[in-house]
């Protein structure tokens, strides 16, 4: 028997639990389902997220996605309370930091004018105003850095369960099942295949599915360039104190924050085979993560990694930023929601809300997403953050 829903959602990690959320929550009339072939979401990229949320960004829709994901997740444990008592998703908000050698301060300065215009609180730090807050910090090589006090961390598994049992609540339909083929005319899709022989009929349909994304878009005959990109998260102690840091971006790509008794970080690189790969590589690092640590803190020295984890980025080899919306392959109704390339879990709620006024009204009604959009793809204009990843 074929089962209708208004929307499918492919994909029920934070990004795909947040549409469900956020269509639910806007027209409790309209029916969606959220598919998800792993109820336990062990490889899901979100519950190995690092949980860093910033608004240090360069494009004003980054900086307008995270000013309202951020808010959100601050009000989390009161807009998602049953009776009273609301979710903990463990947000530190302990600021985040990036800093720079000399050679990209104009970048950073160019940054922090957008982000100032578009109302950021973010603080503009020299060397030695940066080595008086943090007296371990070897500041010798940088040129600047900027500070954003109210950004920080936060627990990526509690705030996937918490909005999925909110999006459930709310009488979105959760469906465990792969999805495994679509039905389609040249213009639309028309249903979902699941592997249980389920099938779907659907009136529109997002593929949420992360670094699947591209797997997805295949079973249509269409490709996006989208790719499993590797990228670990280590635990790891220090011997000897730190002052209490922020989360930490450095030139090296080292990103890192403090974690309980430790830290929780690592250096991502782009410099990885693309494909799904959870093997992790010991000697990652005490190669490139412990001398990149050791360089900017000399207590990182003595250092001990207690565990590494390895997750998957939905990395967009185009440009590194989201693609949303429809217009794959001409398909007026199957929506990417895809390509995070590292900040799908900060910008869950605000392309989850986005995605809903798409989706419910044709068109953006508060942060506009259209330059996001599979349009730049198809034409070959890549729209890049400026020296940020
Ligand atoms: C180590 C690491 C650190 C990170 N740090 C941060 C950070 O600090 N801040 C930040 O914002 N982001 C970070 N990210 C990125 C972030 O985790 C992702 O961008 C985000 O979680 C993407 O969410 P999602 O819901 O799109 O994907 P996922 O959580 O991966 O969910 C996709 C779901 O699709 C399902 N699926 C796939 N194919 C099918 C199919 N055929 N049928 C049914 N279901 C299917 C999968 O089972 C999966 O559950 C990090 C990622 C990693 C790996």
């Amino acid at each position: 028997m074929t089962e209708f829903f208004d929307v499918v959602v492919i994909g029920g990690g934070a990004v795909g639990a947040s549409v469900g959320y956020f269509l639910r929550a806007q027209d409790p009339t309209v029916s969606v389902a959220v598919v998800d072939r792993d109820p336990t979401f062990e490889f899901a990229s979100t519950p190995r997220a690092s949980g860093g949320v910033r608004r240090l960004f360069s494009l004003p829709e980054n900086i307008a996605l995270s000013q309202f994901s951020i808010d959100f997740f601050r009000r989390f444990p009161t807009d998602m309370a049953v009776e009273g008592t609301g979710p903990d998703i463990g947000f530190h908000t302990d600021g985040y930091l990036f800093i720079v050698p000399p050679a990209e301060v104009d970048m950073l300065r160019d940054n922090f004018d957008i982000q100032t215009s578009l109302g950021c609180r973010v603080e503009w730090l020299e060397p030695d105003a940066l080595a008086q807050r943090y007296p371990s910090m070897q500041v010798a090589d940088l040129g600047a850095a900027v500070f954003s006090p109210d950004d920080g961390w936060l627990d990526p598994h509690s705030v996937l369960m918490a909005t999925r049992a909110t999006a459930k609540r709310l009488g979105c339909t959760f469906i465990g099942d792969e999805v495994v083929g679509f039905d389609r005319t040249p213009a639309a899709v028309t249903g979902v295949r699941l592997g249980s022989g389920r099938a779907l009929r659907a009136e529109a349909v997002v593929n949420a599915a992360g670094a699947w994304a591209d797997q997805i878009c295949h079973m249509l005959g269409e490709r996006v360039p989208i790719t499993p990109l590797r990228r670990y998260e280590h635990y790891f102690e220090c011997q000897d104190p730190i002052e209490p840091l922020p989360y930490l971006k450095d030139t090296q790509r080292l990103a890192f924050r403090p974690e309980g008794r430790g830290y929780s970080g690592g250096v991502p690189t782009l410099d990885e085979p693309r494909g799904v790969d959870f093997r992790v590589n010991g000697g990652y690092f005490d190669n490139v993560v412990w001398p990149a640590l050791a360089h900017r803190f000399p207590q990182f020295e003595r250092t001990r990694c207690l565990r590494t984890l390895a997750g998957l980025y939905d990395q967009n080899d185009f440009d590194g930023n989201v693609i949303i919306g429809p217009g794959l392959g001409g398909l007026g109704n199957f929506h990417l929601l895809a390509g995070f390339s590292g900040h799908g879990l900060m910008h869950a709620p605000g392309c989850g809300r986005a995605m809903a006024e798409l989706l419910l009204t044709g068109g953006y009604r508060t942060i506009d997403l259209t330059r996001l959009g599979w349009q730049r793809v198809a034409s070959g204009t890549p729209l890049p953050e400026r020296g940020i990843i």
